[in-house]
């Protein structure tokens, strides 16, 4: 189910559109941009790669960048190949990744599959937490310094485990080797580090924004958005 919104500035009156846009690499290695629908997850479901488009504005540089984020890929594509193709479609800014769940092994660069995945997060008092509901009641009340992903892999052609964590809020502002510290003290070998806590402006390395209901208007820094309308699509 896609949702289409449209947001209007209370002061110049310009109209933004947003919609909950995927996209996919077919067969013949072109690339398609839908809405997030039954029709297009049917027509995507033997893409090569598939992924969600998320949409931010640089009010420094007051560029739009798109993000391209790959969930799916078949073994049939490679992830340079995948980037290519999207560089090339066409002239909007982007940022192109790849969800944290895609790993390969760091000797023999075959591709590994996650067999766990867990919420960490270390909290005010440096207390360390990980399971599978973080999320849920216990900690909805919790202030964290951070928190993240871990996904554990095998290689079962090296007999190699690979401990991936992976920061995806960081209120506290500590930086990356203060992180890897402290996970060091609650891992036997924190074998690969992503810190995915931020996404900067690939343009001008300024802060990204996301648009939405009483963001400051783009176009005349005055006024601010909101809904005009909204519906969703199936
Ligand atoms: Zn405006
Ligand atoms: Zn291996
Ligand atoms: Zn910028």
């Amino acid at each position: 189910m896609g949702i289409h919104t449209e947001y209007s500035c209370s002061e110049c009156g310009i109209k933004i559109v947003d919609s909950s846009d995927v996209f996919w690499i077919d067969g013949e290695r072109k690339i398609h941009v839908d809405m997030q629908t039954v029709d297009s997850s049917k027509k995507s479901s033997d893409a090569l790669a598939f992924g969600g488009i998320y949409k931010y504005y640089c009010y420094n540089c007051n560029n739009y960048i798109y993000n391209f984020h790959v969930s799916r890929k078949s073994e049939g594509i490679t992830k340079e190949e995948i980037i290519q193709l999207i560089e090339n479609m066409d002239d909007n800014n982007k940022i192109i990744d790849f969800d944290n769940r895609f790993q390969n092994c760091i000797q023999c660069r075959q591709e590994v599959f996650p067999r766990q995945e867990k919420s960490f997060a270390i909290d005010e008092m440096g207390e360390f937490f990980i399971g599978d509901t973080l999320k849920d009641d216990d900690f909805e009340n919790k202030k964290f310094d951070f928190d993240g992903k871990y996904y554990g892999y095998f290689c079962d052609d090296c007999a190699k485990q690979i401990n991936k964590f992976v920061i995806l809020e960081n209120d506290a502002n500590l930086d990356d080797s203060l992180i890897k510290e402290i996970l060091q003290d609650h891992t036997n070998d924190l074998t690969v580090y992503i810190n995915d806590s931020f996404s900067d402006c690939p343009v001008c390395g300024d802060e990204l924004q996301v648009l939405g209901e009483s963001s400051k208007c783009p176009k005349c820094g005055v006024g601010h958005l909101h809904i005009e309308k909204q519906q969703l699509i199936d």
